[in-house]
């Protein structure tokens, strides 16, 4: 059958028999759909058949095939960032309509009134001592 060998001095067509061995080939370094073809397998051993094209790589000179980039088949995922709420302080205080204000944050216990616990589902987390309180039933 016939098969092809592309090298830098261009494409040429080779007869060879399933059982030829890749040593036997003229050419040296063969790569075959992305792979090293061995020197002591055959034709039919690595799957080459008729008009396969085979391609010849000049031995580089202290360098190895560059590897191929690595594709990513994900996107990026995004760092978590803080998100900016103008005037976040607003939700820590309720005005009723009698100008009664509340807080509405717990205060740390420890820290003292100024000291606000962020709301999380089950607990309560003071950031400037991180003392986590756990809600009650
Ligand atoms: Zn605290």
């Amino acid at each position: 059958m016939r098969i092809f060998i592309r090298s830098s001095e261009g494409l040429s067509s080779v007869d060879v028999e399933e059982s030829t061995r890749i040593s036997e080939l003229i050419e040296q370094n063969l790569f075959w759909g992305g792979r090293a073809l061995r020197e002591e397998m055959t034709i039919s051993e690595c799957g080459i058949s008729e008009y396969s094209t085979l391609e010849a790589l000049d031995e580089l000179l202290g360098g190895k095939k560059k590897k191929k980039k690595k594709a990513y088949t994900t996107p990026k995922k995004k760092a978590h960032k803080k998100k900016k709420v103008k005037l976040a302080v607003l939700n820590l205080y309720k005005v009723d309509k009698s100008s009664k204000v509340t807080r509405t944050r717990r205060v740390c216990e420890k820290c003292g009134p100024g000291t606000f616990m962020a709301k999380h589902a089950n607990r309560h987390y003071c950031g400037k001592c991180h003392a986590t309180v756990l809600n009650k039933a």
